[in-house]
């Protein structure tokens, strides 16, 4: 199915990462479930494989040495990488934050560059205990102190904040202004005084991304940590959620739907009950045809707006209904597989069982899906459906 065409040179990279996750990844995936939290031993040659083939930090721009993918390229990259576990996507092919293209002068060198290389790791610190999808509420503050600032509080939640070598941290520079100007993002390292990690919190999936707290007490930052202006942090993190939204989640959950079908499907036409194949029971058949459906409108969605957004088109609102409709639907695509498989999917020997507890909390962060039905109806009772790309 192709919504906007791809490229060759796009056809050739979603082969080839199709056969490196089926390959390499897929064969390790039921073993680094089991790790909570793969060694890097065990990770770093599978990194430098993708490093090597070119699918490591795709999403950044290629003048820092990224894939300079656009869009809807990234988009039908995303699909194949929503085929294996969000474990081994973090850790494979990395997890760069695109705010890190504010970095300046020496911040480059020493954040962004070693970071799309692969050599240093980076976790992204927003939330706080009261403070989720009210992210400007959040009560983390930066003084001023001398020429650099203190920074106080707690975050939590903080995906791979104990293995990342450093952590993007939003914190409040000027109460009265918040989102407007009084929030900022910082480059804290690893090991700075007055910065540690905290409690492990243990998620229903995706194990082995460890998340966790991060304190902060009386930590002083120069003000070369500054990542972008001073109290720009909050529009720089709104300017990247678009893609993220677009790819991290409506294009994996696509990819994630179609590795469920395909097991699905494998199982429908192997196993025998009642002396059929399962596949043969008209219940089994609207399970499947209602996934595939589903998947065929999420993936339509997906590569529509990002030929939008490659069009040069604003398109937030659409991205806030592809991620709603998205991760709503891989998880009715994860429920069904669970009955298909019957007993073998609430068993940890089969993916399903693991696809069904990972894909949950797609609907969750990057926007609750409650957070973005909000913003759909408030933006329709406002503006009408232009906005919504319905007219
Ligand atoms: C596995 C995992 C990884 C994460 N990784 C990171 C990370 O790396 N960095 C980071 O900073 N954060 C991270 N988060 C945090 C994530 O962004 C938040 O969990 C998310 O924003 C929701 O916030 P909350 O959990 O506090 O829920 P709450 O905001 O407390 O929401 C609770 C419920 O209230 C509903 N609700 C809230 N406001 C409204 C409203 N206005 N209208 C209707 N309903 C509403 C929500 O939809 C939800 O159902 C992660 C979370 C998880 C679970």
């Amino acid at each position: 199915m192709t919504i906007c065409q791809k490229s060759p040179e796009v056809e050739a990279l979603t082969r080839s990462l199709r056969r490196f996750i089926e390959t390499e990844l897929h064969p390790v995936e039921h073993t680094i479930e089991t790790m909570q939290g793969p060694p890097d031993e065990f990770i770093r040659p599978l990194r430098d494989k993708a490093r090597a083939l070119g699918f490591y930090a795709m999403n950044m721009p290629a003048e820092v040495g990224g894939g300079g993918l656009g869009t809807a390229e990234m988009c039908f990259a995303e699909e194949q990488i929503g085929r294996t576990s969000p474990v081994l996507i973090r850790q494979v092919f990395g997890q760069v934050y695109l705010m890190l293209m504010a970095c300046k002068g020496a911040q480059r060198e020493r954040y962004l560059l070693p970071t799309v290389r692969g050599e240093r790791n980076c976790c992204i610190a927003i939330t706080e205990p009261n403070a989720g999808s009210d992210a400007a509420s959040i009560t983390t503050t930066a003084e001023p102190r001398g020429e650099g600032f203190i920074i106080n509080g707690l975050k939590h939640f903080i995906s791979d904040g104990d293995r990342a070598d450093y952590a993007i941290v939003m914190a409040v520079t000027d109460k009265a202004k918040r989102v407007k100007g009084g929030i900022t993002a910082f480059l804290v390292d690893k090991n700075t005084p007055g910065f540690t990690v905290g409690a492990a919190q243990n998620m229903m999936g995706q194990h082995g991304v460890r998340h966790v707290e991060l304190h902060f007490t009386d930590c002083y930052v120069g003000p070369e940590q500054v990542l972008g202006e001073v109290g720009q942090g909050f529009p720089m993190m709104l300017a990247s959620v678009s893609r993220v939204r677009l790819a991290q989640i409506g294009a994996r959950a696509v990819g994630m739907a179609g590795r469920l079908l395909d097991l699905c499907a494998a199982y429908a036409t192997e196993r025998t009950q009642f002396g059929k194949k399962i596949g043969e029971f008209q219940m089994i058949q609207q399970m499947l045809a209602d996934t595939a459906t589903e998947m065929f409108a999420a993936r339509t969605m997906v590569m529509g707006t990002a030929a939008n957004v490659d069009a040069g088109i604003d398109c937030r609102e659409q991205v806030s209904m592809v991620k709603l409709f998205a991760s709503e639907m891989v998880n009715r695509a994860a429920d069904r597989a669970v009955q298909i498989f019957g007993g073998m999917g609430v068993c940890q020997e089969a993916p399903v069982e693991r696809f069904f507890r990972d894909a949950r909390v797609f609907r969750i962060y990057d926007g609750t899906s409650e957070i973005h039905r909000a913003r759909i109806a408030t933006v329709l009772m406002r503006d009408g459906q232009g906005p919504l790309g319905l007219e």
